[in-house]
């Protein structure tokens, strides 16, 4: 079993990619061809659900969100460093400001770092981490070649709570600065709270994937957590569909 194939396996896949391949071994030199292999899907299309706003709340008229959205990334950094315009900087460890190509055309998002995130100070480590690292090789990735990660909130909640509004408002002038530095292709937004927040939405995201939405103009696919996947190991082949359809829509762009 090769590289592609174990981290496919891991996913859940290997048995599907196994079949393809047999399928071409299995043909008799004078025998009818296999059968013909799927049709590539129409390149994506933007399509947002009903009721979708489109963009978390960035209050532009606030000194303080002004200031971050005229910053580079060395006052950016240390700003975030720095911050306590929430309460969550009291109770975490260090902030997680993100990891990555500062020129990607992949974006991921995340909610906010969990204990072990907290604890290295990077975002997506651990085994949630492991599993986005191969989910991302599988497609031809890497972290840190071409992909840039952090989440929405740079300060873990206490307990991994979820987030509050205020917490929410107060951390989004970074993100969003972070978004304009990078000027990325494509955001995938990873998880329940993540997909709502950049999407202003409390619909699923059972029904949002599939379809290619924006925040802030810039195009964005949902998909599931790492960790969520961790726990419901059938919606890997799910995250698979929505991988290809990220690297369809980022090919398309
Ligand atoms: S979560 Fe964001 S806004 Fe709150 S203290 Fe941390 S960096 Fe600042």
């Amino acid at each position: 079993m090769n590289r592609r194939e174990r981290l496919l396996e891991e996913m859940g896949l290997g048995p599907v990619w196994r079949l393809r391949e047999n399928r071409e071994r299995q043909r008799a030199p004078d025998g009818p061809p296999p059968p013909s292999a799927p049709r590539r899907p129409a390149p994506p299309r933007f399509d947002p659900a009903p009721g979708i706003k489109g963009s978390a709340k960035v209050d532009l008229a606030d000194d303080r969100a002004a200031r971050i959205l005229r910053m580079e990334w060395p006052e950016l950094k240390s700003a975030v460093k720095s911050c306590e315009a929430c309460g969550l900087r009291k109770t975490c460890t260090q902030t997680v400001f993100g990891v990555g190509d500062e020129e990607a055309d992949w974006l991921l998002v995340g909610e906010a770092p969990g204990a072990e995130e907290d604890t290295r100070g990077e975002p997506f480590v651990g085994q949630a981490g492991r599993l986005l690292d191969n989910m991302l090789a599988a497609i031809g990735l890497s972290r840190g070649e071409n992909v840039y990660i952090c989440n929405v909130l740079k300060c873990r909640p206490p307990g991994n709570r979820n987030p509050e509004p205020f917490e929410v408002a107060q951390c989004s002038p970074h993100l969003l600065r972070q978004l304009e530095l990078i000027k990325p292709k494509l955001i995938l937004a990873m998880g329940r709270f993540a997909v709502q927040t950049l999407l202003g939405t409390e619909a699923s995201i059972a029904s949002l994937r599939g379809r290619l939405h924006r925040y802030q103009g810039v195009p964005l696919i949902v998909t599931y957590h790492p960790a969520y996947l961790l726990r419901n190991l059938p919606d890997k082949a799910k995250a698979w569909e929505d991988l290809c359809f990220a690297r369809a829509a980022v090919a398309g762009l």
